[in-house]
């Protein structure tokens, strides 16, 4: 087999014929019998890379260790070991032990839902087997296999072309060269070409930008030219999202004040004669505890599960980026078809050129209904005219649709306006196969948004007829003997109502032509306009108006005739009556007025005929107001737009392979509500962040407030090393992953976006760290104060206790910084039993340790009675009273009816 499997590598495919390819690998062009494609799929394997060296779990292990942090203890437990501490080198390591091992689940976790999700945007591939064409998991594509490629597809494999028609294809991520390149199935290429002079093939990794062609599959997986580099395309380094290197910049911020506090404690410590080594791991301890170790880790699992719960809502995150824009997104940019509406286009109307109007029955894609006026059948000029028209709409189409024997729609492919036209045909009993047979087509000219029509050129009575269809002002410029203005008029007033309208054409073209082009399309006849409504989606007006509490505005771009897309956008409540759509053309005559340009394109709802190049503009202007920007693309022309916004928007059903790529979301749906739940997902993740961040920066500021308080009363220190450590890595370290997966907060889509430059560590953070810590350090300190001076009790008790008020306090603790502003009965419990789990965990944990003989006396700690365990829980409770009253003093600005003071307070 390892023989088999050599032959087709080697071979130059490029140089042999599009026949020879055929013959070498044992095809034809109806494609491979199925039983063959299962024969070569269990020889061949999979077509697909190598699995990328993701990360191994003793490399996600090891990589823990990577942390400055994580070295000084390192260098503690050697020096532990130097001064025969066993017992605290051994702590030391396994509390290291212990964290890693903790880090690296979650890491490993947030890994593996990260590969999960990539496997959720496989590549689909039309391939050509047993005679017929089906859509297939392009990682079941074997050497031998007819392969369909159309704009904005992925290539699938190496494939040798056997035709092609204006194909250009990007080949940027093999040859890092980023303008298109012709193909050509008929050239002739040499064998010693090199891989960008091979224009016979299309490569995988590489992705269509124009044209189409039929290839045969030649190589595929690591056998491919991209599978030989795969090494170096392995996704490149992935940038850690913004918000990563913001908190990894908070952290080194309080690292550096710690350092200091820490120098400063040596001094007192040296001067009041304590040894080195004492002074020594008491400094590691204190770092250890204000250095928000957990941080990081709190902050991949938030982001983790924003993504996982995204993809429930239908959003595949392709960028980690993206969770945390999509939280503070200020702006939607969408299209209208397919996203705001269903792309589910019926032809309810006809008019004719003479002006009559017939009303089509029917709904969606099913063939029964039937073209009427009041009932009564068209006759004679007008049967013939819309005849005429619907040979037209039918010859002139990409689509393809199959009804099964009950007349239901079986399975439909291609352009939705397409697959209109071909309902409209079989309400008339028209079949587009057999149209064809009767009038074989010369040539033709596929749709693109640039162009907006589309046109074929067809055998009519042995002469050519071109049949056009498209956007009336691209179509009537081509018409011989209309009013122009009269009939964009009319066209106009069908748009008023929200349909989508296209005009048809038809007239011979001079038939001694060997090649046809839109040069060809002049003096035709005007046949009439169809008119298509395109349904809005259900879900759609309800995630409007939850954009609209967001703070969330929305604008639609379209190809569409304006008065199209304001009829739809006032349905949708995007629009009122007085707001005006602005159209690709206004855009261009204002280009030299930068400031009315600024102005109309923030206040417009709707930008309409609007040329996929121009929406890179709309988007730039945009983000220039300040907005953060998101919007959705499908087609190859949205990539530029896609990548120069915030947050790009893909579709997954009906996009291309091209948008996708470009994009860091990815609609699994195309719905517009989905993006909507993206958004209270993306905020509910950077709340949790928040909380995250609030725990853990004010038990920081809680020991150190402690240590320094017991400093200055010239107490001895209220904790060891041993038992910072303890406190901080073990006990809070379970509880802050928990927090990290708190749910959404029902007030989130409710509250304005926050500002774009809110930091995490703002006004509210700093005030709500300094009481919570600053209540907990003097709380804890009172204790260590009273128990010495009043009573007596030795170090080794106190000690004991003040650890365990530490813990009881980070528990209660927990449970407050579950809302920012909520109360914690507002909270319900059951939201997050992983939470309640871990605080539970948290102190078992501790007072397990009381117990344990080993550990017990390597952290100097003891039982105690469950009397003075209640009442240091009553001391602990009470911080929960002072952090009620804390956040209500914060809501009660919103009960009075005032304005919040600035964005800021959310
Ligand atoms: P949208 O932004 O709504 O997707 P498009 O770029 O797809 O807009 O379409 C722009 C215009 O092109 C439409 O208003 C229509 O007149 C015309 N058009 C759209 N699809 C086709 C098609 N398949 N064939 C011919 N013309 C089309
Ligand atoms: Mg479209």
């Amino acid at each position: 087999m390892a023989h088999d499997r050599n032959a087709p590598t080697e071979e130059a495919w490029h140089a042999l014929t599009g026949r020879e390819a055929l013959d070498r690998l044992d095809s034809d062009t109806d494609g491979l019998a199925l039983d063959e494609v299962e024969r070569r799929q269990a020889s061949w394997g999979a077509n697909a890379l190598p699995e990328e060296n993701r990360a191994g779990a003793l490399r996600i292990f090891l990589r823990q260790f990577k942390d400055p942090l994580v070295y000084i203890l390192l260098i503690a437990a050697a020096v532990s070991l130097a001064l025969d501490n066993l017992a605290n080198a051994t702590f030391i390591a396994a509390v290291l032990l212990i964290n890693a091992g903790i880090g690296a689940l979650q890491e490993g976790r947030a890994e593996a839902s990260a590969a999960a999700l990539q496997d959720m945007i496989r590549v689909r591939t039309r391939a050509v087997r047993a005679g017929r064409e089906e859509r297939v998991d392009a990682t079941g594509l074997v050497p031998g296999d007819i392969v369909e490629l159309a704009q904005g597809d992925a290539v699938p494999a190496d494939l040798r072309l056997l035709s092609s028609q204006d194909l250009e294809v990007d080949e940027a991520p093999l040859t890092g060269e980023s303008t298109p390149v012709a193909k050509n199935a008929d050239d002739e290429v040499k064998e010693g070409a090199v891989v960008n002079e091979r224009t016979t093939m299309a490569f995988a990794g590489s992705t269509v930008m124009s044209g189409n062609a039929r290839g045969i599959v030649c190589r595929i997986g690591k056998d491919t030219e991209v599978g030989q580099i795969a090494e170096s395309l392995a996704h490149g380094e992935s940038q850690a999202p913004p918000l990563v290197l913001k908190l990894r910049r908070l952290t080194r911020q309080i690292a550096l004040f710690v350092l200091f506090a820490v120098v400063l404690l040596s001094i007192t410590q040296f001067l009041r004669g304590e040894t080195p080594e004492q002074i020594f791991f008491l400094g590691v301890a204190l770092a250890v505890s204000a250095i928000p170790a957990g941080l990081p880790i709190a902050i991949t699992v938030a982001m983790a599960l924003a993504t996982r719960r995204m993809a429930r809502c239908n959003v595949i995150v392709r960028q980690l980026a993206a969770v945390e824009g999509l939280g503070s997104c200020t702006l939607i940019a969408s299209d209208k078809t397919g996203t705001l509406t269903e792309n589910q286009l019926t032809i309810q109307r006809l008019e004719l050129a003479s002006g009559e109007q017939w009303d089509v029955s029917g709904e969606g894609y099913r063939p029964d209904g039937r073209i009427h006026r009041d009932d009564s059948e068209p006759h004679d000029e007008c049967a013939a005219a819309i005849a005429h028209l619907v040979r037209a709409g039918m010859l002139c189409n990409d689509a393809c649709i199959r009804f099964d024997k009950a007349g239901e729609p079986a399975a439909s492919e291609g352009d939705s306006v397409d697959l209109a036209f071909l309902v409209l045909g079989a309400k008339t009993n028209e079949e587009r196969g057999r149209m064809l047979e009767r009038y074989p087509e010369v040539a033709s000219l596929p749709f693109s948004s640039e162009r907006r029509f589309a046109a074929t050129f067809n055998e009519v009575d042995n002469a050519v007829v071109a049949h056009v269809k498209g956007a009336a002002e691209a179509v009537l410029p081509m018409c011989a003997e209309v009013d122009q203005e009269a009939l964009l008029k009319r066209e106009e007033c069908l748009a008023q109502e929200g349909y989508r309208v296209l005009a048809v054409a038809t007239g011979r073209v001079s038939d001694t032509a060997n090649d046809y082009g839109a040069d060809d399309l002049a003096g035709l006849g005007f046949v009439g306009f169809a008119a298509l409504i395109d349904p809005i989606r259900e879900e759609v007006p309800e995630a409007v108006k939850r954009c609209r509490e967001a703070g969330v505005q929305i604008r639609m771009i379209t190809g569409d005739h304006p008065a199209t897309g304001l009829a739809i956008a006032r349905e949708l409540g995007m629009a009122d009556e007085a707001s005006e759509a602005l159209t690709g053309a206004a855009l261009r005559e204002l280009e030299d007025e930068p400031e009315s340009l600024a102005a109309r394109v923030r206040a417009a709802p709707v930008f309409a005929r609007v040329e996929p190049s121009q929406k890179t503009q709309i988007v730039e202007l945009l983000q220039d107001a300040g907005e953060l920007v998101a919007v959705t693309g499908d087609g190859v022309n949205d990539a530029p737009a896609l990548k120069t916004a915030h947050i790009g928007v893909a579709m997954g059903r009906g996009g291309t392979d091209v948008a996708r790529r470009a994009a860091s979301l990815i609609l699994g749906d195309d719905n517009f509500a989905s993006l909507v739940d993206g958004i209270e997902q993306g905020r509910c993740a950077y709340d949790n962040v928040r909380k995250v961040t609030w725990l853990l920066l004010s038990t920081g500021v809680a020991e150190v407030l402690l240590f320094f308080l017991a400093l200055f009363a010239g107490l001895p220190l209220p904790l060891t090393a041993i038992q910072l450590l303890w406190l901080n890595l073990v006990t809070n370290g379970i509880q802050d992953v928990a927090l990290a997966s708190e749910g959404v907060e029902p007030g989130a889509l409710k509250r304005k976006p926050r500002p774009v430059r809110e930091r995490i560590f703002n006004q509210r953070m700093i005030r709500q760290t300094l009481i919570s810590g600053g209540y907990m350090g003097s709380m804890a300190f009172l204790l260590f104060f009273v128990m010495f001076e009043f009573f007596g009790i030795g170090e080794f008790e106190a000690r004991n206790l003040v650890l365990l008020l530490m813990v009881l306090f980070e528990n209660v603790h927990t449970f407050s910084c579950r809302s920012e502003t909520r109360s914690v009965l507002q909270v319900p419990f059951a939201a997050n039993r992983l939470l309640i789990l871990a605080v539970i965990l948290a102190q078992g944990v501790h007072i397990g340790a009381m117990y344990m003989p080993v550990l017990r006396d390597v952290l100097a700690v003891e039982p105690v009675s469950l009397s003075l365990w209640s009442l240091l829980l009553a001391v602990a409770l009470s911080l929960l009273a002072l952090d009620e009253a804390a956040k209500w003093w914060r809501r009660r600005p919103h009960r009075h009816g005032k304005k919040s003071a600035s964005g800021g307070q959310r």
